[in-house]
Formats: C-alpha cells, structure tokens, sequence
C-alpha cells in the first residue's frame, strides 16, 4: 500500500473519523488517507477488500466472460458502470464505489454544509486528544483540573452566595462533594486510596432553584454541563433518547473536546419520573430500565457515544468517553416523598408508647430532609440506583421573604435587570416593600417556586416599559402594591422632584 496515503493532517484540531463507520481515530487506530481527503480506518478497509473479493467470486459464475472482461477494465480505471449499479446484476458489487456507483461519496460532501474536507460536519467532530501539559505551560488543561486553582469549599460556597439565594445547607453539601469530585479527578490525588465518587440526588420543591444552583457551579468551575430530562430518556431501542444521549450533549457543551467532557457535569432532571412505577404488569420501558441504564454511566465506564447527534445512527460518527469523572447530580421534585417520610416515622413511634406524636410531622418543615434510603426505595428508585448516588440532600420549597430576596439580591436579580434598563432612559425605577409582597404572594399561589417571578413581573413591566420613555420628564418610577394588584397606578415623580 502507498505511503503517502497514511499521512495523517497535523495541522488539524479535530480528529479524523472514518467515512464508512464514522468511528474516531481514538477509537480505531491510524486511518488512511483516500481521495480528497477522505478516511477510512483499516476495519472498513479489510471488510470492502473481503466484500469485493466475495462478489467478484459470485459474479464470475453468474455473467458472461465479456461481461467479466469488461469488470475487469472498470475496476482497474475504479470507475464502473452506471447508472444500473449498486446490485450484482452487471457484477458490480454493490459496496462504496468512489466514481458513481450504488453508495456515491462524491454526492455527499455538499459544498457549504460539510465546512471541512473530510466531509463531517463540524458539529460531528471530536477534538483531538491533548497531549500531556508541559513545563512551559503549554497546552494549559481547564483551570479546575489544576488542584491548586481549585476554590476551597468555603469559596465554593461564597461564589454561590452570590446568586443563590437560601438552600444553605445545599450549597454547603455541594461545595464540599464538588470539592472531593474534583480533588479526586486531579492527578495529585492518585494513590493507593481509591476516593469514591460523589454522584448527588437532589430533591426538592419545583422552582426551588436545583437547576439554578448546578449551573451557576457549572459556570463558576467553568467545565461543561449538560442538563437533560429524565423523562426524555428510554431504554435503548425505544422512541426516545438512549441514555448515552446524555454524554452526546456534554460532549457538545465540551465543544467536543473529549478530555473537557470526561471532567465536566451532567444534571439529570425529574429523575422522580424515572421511578419504578409500583403495580404495573406490563414491561416498564422508561422507569426501571432506564435507570438500569443510567447505572453504568454513574459508576463510571466507558462509553460509546455519537457526536452531535443523540441517537446512534450509521451516519454519525462515534467516539468513547469515560465517565469515570464526570460529576452526575440528579434532581427532582419527589411528590408523596414526605408522605412516605411521614409513614415510616409514625410507624417507629406507633410501636412505642407515645401514640399521641403520631401526626407530629404534619407540619414539620424539616421532613423532607429526614429522607433516608428506605424511603427512595420505597419511592421506586432501585437500590442499585440509589447506591450510586451518595450524597443525597434536599432544598426547601421557598416562602415569600425568600422570593422577595431572590427578586432583589443576586447578582444577576431581575429588579437589578429593569433598574438597568431604565437607568439607560435616565429613569430610577424602584419597588415599595409591599409591591414586592405581593409579587412573591402571587408567585406562591402559581405553586412553581420562583420560576413564576419573572413571567408576572415582565407582565406588569411591560406598560412601565412602554410608556416611560415616551415623557422625557419623568425621573423617577415607584412601582405600588395597588399597582400589582390592578388597583390603581405606580408613583410617577418628574424630574424636576427628583432632584430636590
Ligand atoms: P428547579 O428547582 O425546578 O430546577 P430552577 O432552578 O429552574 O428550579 O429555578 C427557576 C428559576 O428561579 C431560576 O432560573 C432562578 O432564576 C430562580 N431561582 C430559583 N431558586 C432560586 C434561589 N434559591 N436563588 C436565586 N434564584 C432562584
């Protein structure tokens, strides 16, 4: 075989990946260099070069001696007949034919969507591995790998202060796991003691802010983070996403830079869907079997995932990641998970003697963190599940001071955008107490948690944002309770008050 055709494109980021299997390098080994830049790893070579050998055999038994002659001619100049190709009729045998045969890849790398010469779409690419950093302080790997960087918990904790707000113990339990995951994953840590993974379960209210508070860690580590839907996902084969669709997505996060994507974080939402559903006869496609799925990819293994895509296809180029550092928090609301809570403690006190504290936990705020094991699995979340998630802890539903404060105080809160915004019209826009009030108590009875602020906010912003900058005399805008409630209108000061 030629050498030169095994010449690899140093000069590029990405990895090769094979025309025919659409396998990565990493995966299969050197590939070789076709026409027009085109790869193929030496698998699909060997298997084209049997298939070739196989049909010319069948072929040779089947048509006539001119007819063979004429094969031979074509398969020396590589460019067989056409257009009644692609079945052995003519003795054409029906595999990848790079002139105009029955699988034409000329056709397929259309100018402009294909935006490399290898004819795989960008998104479709994997990163090439780095090599190791070196001294110099080239080929830096993300910051949070670098143990020394890594904020103490504390600092975790303080950064997310800054938006997040109550859930204390939340942001405290999860400073300390991140900070473990990520000591762990760091190359100082390797020794003799293997350090456990620290996979979390999150439970909590809707709107309470879980997804919050993974992505703003997300964002403060700055490693990538997938968020998906556990109610999307289904057992490979079914309609849905297969369980490595999860991978799929963090590797894209990662712009698919495999090593970043093998550090980064996957949130697994409404994982309470995915319970096992208690009394049902037929096969349970989305619940049990998904977590079954889920189980290798929390533990850690490796994994074969598409690229850019979320279902395995024969078009879409695959590659391997390794979860065994890929940090999985899992979150969900639980319904009826106090109500088992509840049970199981009535049930201790029922057999002793103080029959009269049986409803004591009726109004326990705290019941929701009481959750221990016993009571996921009563749930139907399956031991082995629950087993792979060490750090369980739970987030409080929010009351109305504290969506008050959320309206009001992180850096990035809402009231804070709208100030902004008018401060650009030279306008100073401020809330009354009790305006802010009664926005928190609407948003209660919505029942989603803060999540429903920001829709009745920009519902009574919008007139406010309307039609002030119409009256360039007006300085200053207080926005009233009767305001909120429709009861009459904010508290207009012009500009001439303002600046007395
Ligand atoms: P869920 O718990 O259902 O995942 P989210 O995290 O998506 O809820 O919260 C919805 C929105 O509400 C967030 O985008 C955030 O702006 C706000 N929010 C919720 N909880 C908090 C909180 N504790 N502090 C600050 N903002 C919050």
């Amino acid at each position: 075989m030629n050498d030169s055709i095994i010449k690899d494109d140093n000069n590029n980021e990405y990895e090769n990946v094979c025309y025919i299997c659409r396998r990565s390098e990493s995966q299969v080994g050197k590939m070789l260099k076709m026409l027009d830049n085109m790869y193929i790893c030496p698998d699909c070579m060997q298997r084209t070069f049997d298939l070739m050998n196989n049909t010319a055999g069948f072929a040779g038994t089947s048509v006539s001696p001119t007819k063979d002659k004429k094969k031979e001619t074509d398969a020396k100049s590589d460019k067989p007949e056409a257009p009644n190709n692609g079945n052995s009729a003519n003795g054409v045998p029906p595999v990848i034919n790079l002139g105009s045969g029955f699988l034409n890849l000329d056709n397929l790398i259309m100018p402009g969507f294909f935006n490399s010469d290898t004819g795989i779409p960008k998104s479709q690419r994997v990163k090439k591995a780095k090599p190791e950093k070196k001294a110099d302080g080239e080929n830096e790997i993300p910051a949070v790998l670098d143990f020394k960087k890594l904020p103490p918990p504390h600092k975790i904790k303080e950064q997310l202060d800054e938006y997040v707000i109550g859930q204390e113990r939340a942001k405290k339990i999860i400073a300390v796991a991140v900070y473990n995951h990520y000591k762990r994953v760091t190359k100082d840590a390797e020794g003799t003691v293997e350090i456990g993974k620290s996979n979390m379960l999150m439970i909590g209210p809707t709107g309470c802010g879980k997804t919050y508070l993974v992505q703003t860690l997300a964002r403060l580590l700055n490693v990538p983070l997938a968020i998906t839907d556990a109610t999307s996902l289904t057992e490979a084969g079914y309609i849905g996403d297969d369980v490595e669709s999860v991978l799929s997505k963090l590797l894209k996060a990662a712009d698919n830079d495999v090593d970043r994507a093998e550090t980064g974080i996957v949130f697994i939402d409404e994982i309470d869907k995915i319970a096992k559903k208690r009394n049902v006869t037929n096969r349970d496609v989305s619940g049990e079997s998904v977590q079954q799925g889920l189980l290798k990819l929390l533990e850690g293994a490796d994994v074969e995932v598409p690229v850019g895509a979320t279902s395995k296809n024969a078009m879409v180029p695959m590659t391997t990641i390794n979860t065994k550092n890929i940090l999985f928090i899992c979150g969900g609301a639980f319904p009826d998970l106090e109500e088992i809570i509840k049970k199981r403690l009535s049930k201790n006190t029922l057999i002793g003697f103080n029959n009269d504290l049986k409803d004591k936990y009726d109004n326990d705020p705290e019941l929701l963190a009481k959750v221990n094991n016993e009571d996921l699995r009563e749930f139907g979340l399956i031991p082995e599940f629950i087993g792979r998630l060490p750090v369980v802890y739970t987030l409080r539903g929010l009351d109305a001071e504290m969506l008050v404060k959320i309206m009001k105080e992180p850096k990035n809160a809402i009231l804070k955008q709208y100030h902004r915004l008018l401060e650009l019209d030279e306008v100073d826009l401020q809330f009354d107490d009790d305006a802010l009030m009664a926005i928190a108590e609407k948003a209660l009875e919505k029942k989603t948690g803060a999540r429903g602020l920001r829709s009745i906010i920009e519902d009574f912003m919008l007139d406010i944002m309307y039609e002030i900058p119409k009256d360039p005399t007006i300085g200053r805008v207080f926005i009233t309770k009767e305001y909120i409630e429709g009861k009459g209108g904010p508290r207009i000061e012009l500009r001439g008050q303002k600046d007395n």
